[in-house]
Parts: C-alpha cells; structure tokens; sequence
C-alpha cells in the first residue's frame, strides 16, 4: 500500500483539477494522502478535504515560517479542529532560519550577507536584534504546538531548515513525550542517528535524486534506514490506532 504522507492538498495550484489529482494518485496506486496544513486557515480546508474524501487524512499546523503572522493564539482554533477524526498529527510544525529578517535585508540591498556577532554598524545591531526576535516568535509557536500534540496524544510532522541544533533542543526538552516525523530529511548520518536517537524518524523525498543529495543516498544504504523502514507503522500507531506509513 503507498500512502503520500506529505502533500499539500489545499494550495491553490491543486484546485483546478483537484478530482484529477487525486484520480491520478489512485491509478499510481497511492491509497491514501495526508495533507497537511501551514496555517490555521490552511489546517481548516485540510480538515475539509479530509472529511469530503475517504482517502485524504489531514495533519493540522503552523508551519513556522508563517509564525510572524500567525496571530495571537492559534492554539484553540487548533485544538477545536482536532477534535475531527481525520486529523491524524499536529504539523507541519518547526523551525526555519533559511530567510531570517538580516539575510533579506541585505538582499534587498545587493550587500553582501553579514553576520550579526561581528557587526559594527547600527544597522547590523538592529538586523541582529531582528534575527532575535524572528526566531524567538518561531520557538515560542514551536513549543506551543508540541504541548499541544503532547495534550492530544498526537504525533508530530517536523519541518526544519537551517535550524538544526535549536529545533533538536526543543525536541530534547520533550524526550519521548512525542514523536515526529522530519520530513524531507536532507541532513547527514550523523544528524539522522540524532533524530532516531530521540525517538523520532526520518523521511526521504525527492532529495535522494538530487545531485547534491549523496548525504542522503549513504544515509538510505545504512543500517539506519532499515530500522528506520520497519519502525513507522508500528511507532506511529502506539499513540493512536490510525496508522501512518513513512514511505518517503
Ligand atoms: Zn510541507
Ligand atoms: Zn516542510
């Protein structure tokens, strides 16, 4: 049985021919598709399309690149949107450094990217500062949503880029109170022994093709990658009876 277990289903670019998609995903033998949400409003059309097909189960989120506009609380609309049977974890959630406020600004300005520590220029402070608070707003979101899956006994989809070593500390504070998925990994060995040292897993995706993605294929020949395969349906199961396959 093939389960997509990472689509995005309520993004526009589907919405044109959405019975195709899924039409297509069937004759490709995907039985099932979790799609996962990125906001509030995007966890509730997840939850929609989850309902309205048999096949599509939804995970529900704020992806933490949308935690600067995420409002206030996003935790009880959540929560209220969980109690659906179709949600299936509480994701996409994590963190993501990739775009922090300092590297845009000096995009903007066709500078060359600085670092913060070393900085000498008032403007360089501030950008700092900025940086600061960006991922503070991300950390904060990040651990409100992983109280939330710990409160609802869910499993969690973990979303990192250029954040490793914050987002294991999180998730270390957590120990084995939840269990997630990073999903689209692309790090090395090491980092991958990490995440199954703590009770997580990984998942490959299209990255194993990439040029660049030799990490990853040693990584898919290891030793790793077996426990690795036999481990989803039984992990994702313990905490709830519906069950969730890592094929990618
Ligand atoms: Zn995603
Ligand atoms: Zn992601």
């Amino acid at each position: 049985m093939l389960i997509e277990t990472h689509a995005h289903l309520d993004y526009p670019d589907f919405a044109n021919d959405f019975d195709d998609v899924l039409r297509r995903a069937t004759e490709a033998g995907v039985s099932r598709i979790i799609t996962i949400g990125t906001a509030v409003e995007s966890s509730q059309r997840a939850v929609e399309l989850a309902e309205k097909y048999p096949n599509v189960f939804a995970v529900i989120g704020v992806h933490p690149t949308y935690a600067q506009e995420a409002g206030e609380d996003v935790i009880t609309p959540l929560r209220e949107l969980a109690k659906n049977p179709r949600v299936v974890a509480i994701g996409e959630i994590g963190l993501d450094y990739h775009r922090l406020p300092s590297v845009e600004a000096a995009k903007q300005k066709h500078i060359q990217v600085f670092n913060a520590l070393q900085s000498e220029t008032e403007e360089q402070i501030e950008a700092g500062i900025e940086d600061g608070a960006y991922k503070s707003k991300q950390a904060e979101l990040f651990e409100q949503l992983l109280d939330l899956a710990v409160e609802l006994r869910l499993n969690v989809v973990i979303h990192q880029r250029d954040a490793w070593d914050d987002t294991l500390e999180s998730l270390r504070d957590y120990g084995r109170q939840v269990s997630g998925v990073f999903h689209c990994f692309g790090g090395t060995l090491d980092q991958a022994s990490e995440v199954i040292d703590l009770g997580h897993l990984v998942s490959f995706t299209g990255i194993v093709t990439f040029k660049n993605g030799k990490q990853v294929r040693i990584w898919r020949r290891s030793r790793f990658a077996e426990n690795a395969a036999s481990r989803p349906t039984r992990d994702w199961s313990r905490k709830r009876s519906r069950k969730l396959a890592v094929l990618h």
